[in-house]
C-alpha cells in the first residue's frame, strides 16, 4: 500500500517542480500586484468622491457667506454717507473693522479650501495615472505568466497522465488524505518516520500514534502536517 503511494509521490516531484517555476514567476507576481492595485482602486476613488464632495458642499457655503458679508460692507458704505454725528460714526467704523475681519478669516478659509481641493485633484490624476500604468502591468505581465504556463503544458500534462496511473493503484482513502495535504502546499507529503521521531520536522510521536503505525496505518504529524509511515519489518 505504501510503496504504491511512494511511487506516486516520486512522479509527483515532476508536478510540483513545475507549480514552483510558475509560482516563482517575476511576471506572475508583477500580475498580481497590478490586479490587486485595481481590485482596491473603485473603493480608493469612491473616498475620493465623498471628500471631494465635502470640500465642494463647504466651500460654496462659505462662498455664500462672502456673498452676504459683502451685502453688509455695501450697507455700512451707505451709512457712511449719511452719518449725523461723532458718535454714530465711531459706532460704524467699530463694525466696519469687524466685517473686516471677519471677511479676512472667510477669505483665509476659502484660500485653504482651495488648496484641499486642488490637492485632491492631484489626488485624482494619481489615481488615474497608476490605474493606467496597472492595467499595462497586468496586460503585458499577465500575457507573459501565460505564455509561461503554456510553455509547460505537454511537460504537464505527461506527468499528469503518468500520475493518474499511479493514483489508480493507490488506495483511495489514502490517495485523498494526500493530495488533501498537497492541495495545502505540502510536499513531500509523505515520510517514514524514524525511531519515534517525524521523519520531516523530528518532532517526538505520542507512543499511542506510534501503536498505530506498527499496524501499518499512516499517521499525521501533528507539527508539520505529513503522513508518516513505518516500514515493514522483513
Ligand atoms: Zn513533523
Amino acid at each position: 500500500m505504501i510503496e504504491e503511494l511512494l511511487a506516486y509521490q516520486a512522479a509527483d516531484a515532476g508536478l510540483k517542480k513545475i507549480e514552483s517555476e510558475l509560482a516563482g514567476s517575476e511576471d506572475r507576481k508583477k500580475a498580481l500586484a497590478a490586479k490587486k492595485y485595481l481590485d482596491g482602486v473603485e473603493e480608493s476613488v469612491n473616498k475620493l468622491d465623498a471628500r471631494a464632495a465635502g470640500l465642494a458642499a463647504a466651500y460654496s457655503m462659505l462662498e455664500e457667506e462672502q456673498v452676504k458679508l459683502k451685502e453688509q460692507e455695501s450697507e455700512f458704505v451707505r451709512a457712511a454717507g449719511s452719518v449725523e454725528d461723532r458718535t454714530e460714526a465711531a459706532y460704524l467704523l467699530k463694525k466696519m473693522d469687524e466685517l473686516a475681519a471677519k471677511i479676512k478669516i472667510v477669505a483665509g478659509k476659502a484660500e485653504k479650501l482651495s488648496e484641499d481641493i486642488g490637492a485632491v485633484m492631484k489626488e485624482y490624476m494619481r489615481i488615474k495615472n497608476e490605474t493606467k500604468a496597472a492595467q499595462a502591468q497586468y496586460a503585458e505581465n499577465g500575457k507573459k505568466y501565460n505564455e509561461l504556463k503554456a510553455s509547460f503544458k505537454d511537460e504537464r500534462d505527461k506527468v499528469e497522465s503518468e500520475l493518474k496511473k499511479l493514483a489508480a493503484k493507490v488506495d483511495p482513502a489514502l490517495m485523498e488524505r494526500y493530495l488533501k495535504k498537497r492541495a495545502g502546499k505540502i510536499y513531500p507529503v509523505l515520510y517514514e518516520v524514524r525511531g519515534n521521531f517525524c521523519g520531516a520536522c523530528n518532532m517526538e510521536l505520542p507512543m499511542s500514534e506510534l501503536g498505530k503505525l506498527k499496524n501499518g496505518e499512516i499517521i499525521e504529524c501533528d507539527q508539520c502536517g505529513r503522513l508518516l509511515y513505518q516500514k515493514p519489518k522483513k
